[in-house]
């Protein structure tokens, strides 16, 4: 793999930076503590084509390849995950399901809107009975002629209440009986979140991502064409676990960001901060803390790198994207609180940012598939043994 970065994705990285320290930065604090971002952001990261990074032209996407996502995906997460987590999900998950798995028709309806941030898209897999084992999920589509009516509920959906199309999962066969190449009955459906039967619960009180709008939907017979499937019946969990890997690249590249961030907060401010009558950047045991931290940024970067590499090139990454979600999440989450660590009791306080970092970063461990979910996902492709 060769780490030098194109002129192109150097580009695309100092844009995205850029727009982070002026559009994000100077407002994430307040976005927190309102428990909103401002939606203008939608507009301001479409007109740079950040919603439609690696999608075709032809539907309204920029191009550039994977490794210039991941390098923007770094730069949102340095400023808020929020607004980072809007981008994953919205073109992460659900443009680039429908790019992948769409009929022309459905990519001409939905990529275009996406792209330019007329509409956001919400992933609508967990339930309230299901996250881990999501391939058992309970809510169902029926067919009725050429439409499907959809009955259910999910919960923890990012996007949720802002999002104009949601990608649904629902049943529409037997868990127990999976076709002959494991496919479990599940079926993916655009489901319009404007339809009757639709309704949307904003989720507040949450640790972290605060800003980001995450919400219980609720589908009481709601009524879709046919039209309106995703990829063959009975094929959605096919879509919904090639989403993830790829999605968990960009949770990872965030985590890059959250852990960039810390550090960068950190070294400032042990420089800045005196005792025993000297900066604390010249106590060994802050050092130590520090370095610690940039050979975790490092790593969890190179990590991810590597899955984006083999992206681009055609290559399996699915169980390297959960070695590097894995480790860029858990790494984002000890960088957090080492940063503040060094902040002393100043770093509990909300005047600083690193108190943020750490409720941020600590739900990185948990969605797109949990830490342990993921040692799972990498013991079973090290053994052949399923050990879940
Ligand atoms: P559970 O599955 O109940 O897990 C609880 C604990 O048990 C965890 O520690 C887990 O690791 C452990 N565990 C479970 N099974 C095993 C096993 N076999 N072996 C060992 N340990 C196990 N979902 C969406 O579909 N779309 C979204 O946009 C989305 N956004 C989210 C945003 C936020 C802020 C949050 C908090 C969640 C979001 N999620 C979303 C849901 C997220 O993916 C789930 O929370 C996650 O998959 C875990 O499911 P759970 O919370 O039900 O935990």
């Amino acid at each position: 793999m060769n780490l030098e970065l194109t002129e192109e994705q150097s580009a695309v990285r100092d844009l995205a930076a850029a727009f982070t320290d002026r559009e994000i930065v100077p407002y994430a604090a307040q976005w927190d503590r309102d428990e909103s971002v401002d939606r203008a952001i939608v507009g301001k990261l479409a007109k740079l084509g950040f919603l439609g990074l690696t999608l075709p032209e032809e539907y309204g996407g920029s191009g550039g390849d994977h490794l210039a996502y991941c390098l923007v995906l770094e730069e949102l997460g340095r400023g808020d995950s929020a607004v980072r987590g809007i981008v994953s999900v919205s073109l992460g998950l659900v443009g680039k399901s429908i790019n992948a798995y769409g009929t022309e028709e459905q990519k001409r309806q939905w990529l275009p809107r996406l792209t330019s941030g007329e509409a956001l898209g919400c992933f609508g897999l967990t339930e309230p009975g299901t996250g881990s084992d999501a391939a058992n999920l309970s809510t169902r589509a029926v067919r009725d002629g050429d439409h499907w009516l959809i009955t259910g509920a999910k919960t923890f959906i990012t996007n949720g209440t802002w999002a104009d199309v949601a990608l649904v999962f629902a049943r529409t066969g037997s868990p127990d009986a999976p076709d002959q190449r494991g496919h479990r009955g599940i079926t993916a459906f655009l489901v319009p979140t404007d339809l009757p039967g639709f309704t949307r619960t904003e989720i507040h009180g949450k640790l972290g991502l605060r800003g980001q709008a995450t919400a219980a939907l609720a589908l009481d017979a709601v009524r879709v064409p046919d039209s309106a499937r995703l990829g063959e019946v009975g094929k959605g969990f096919t879509v919904a676990m090639a989403a993830l890997a790829k999605g968990r690249m960009s949770v990872a590249a965030g985590c890059v960001g959250i852990a960039r961030a810390c550090l960068e907060a950190a070294v400032r401010y042990a420089g800045e901060r005196e005792q025993f009558g000297k900066p604390i950047a010249s106590h060994q045991l802050v050092q130590q803390l520090l370095s610690g931290i940039a050979v975790d940024v490092e790593a969890a970067r190179l990590l991810t790198w590597q899955v984006a590499d083999r992206i681009d090139r055609g290559l399996p990454f699915a169980t390297e994207s959960s070695m590097a979600k894995l480790f860029a999440s858990e790494a984002a989450v000890r960088a957090a609180n080492d940063a503040l660590q060094v902040f002393g009791g100043y770093g509990f306080i909300d005047e600083y940012p690193v108190g943020k970092y750490l409720r941020d970063a600590r739900v990185m461990t948990l969605y797109e598939g949990t830490s342990q979910i993921h040692q799972l996902l990498i013991g079973r492709a090290l053994t052949g043994v399923n050990a879940f």
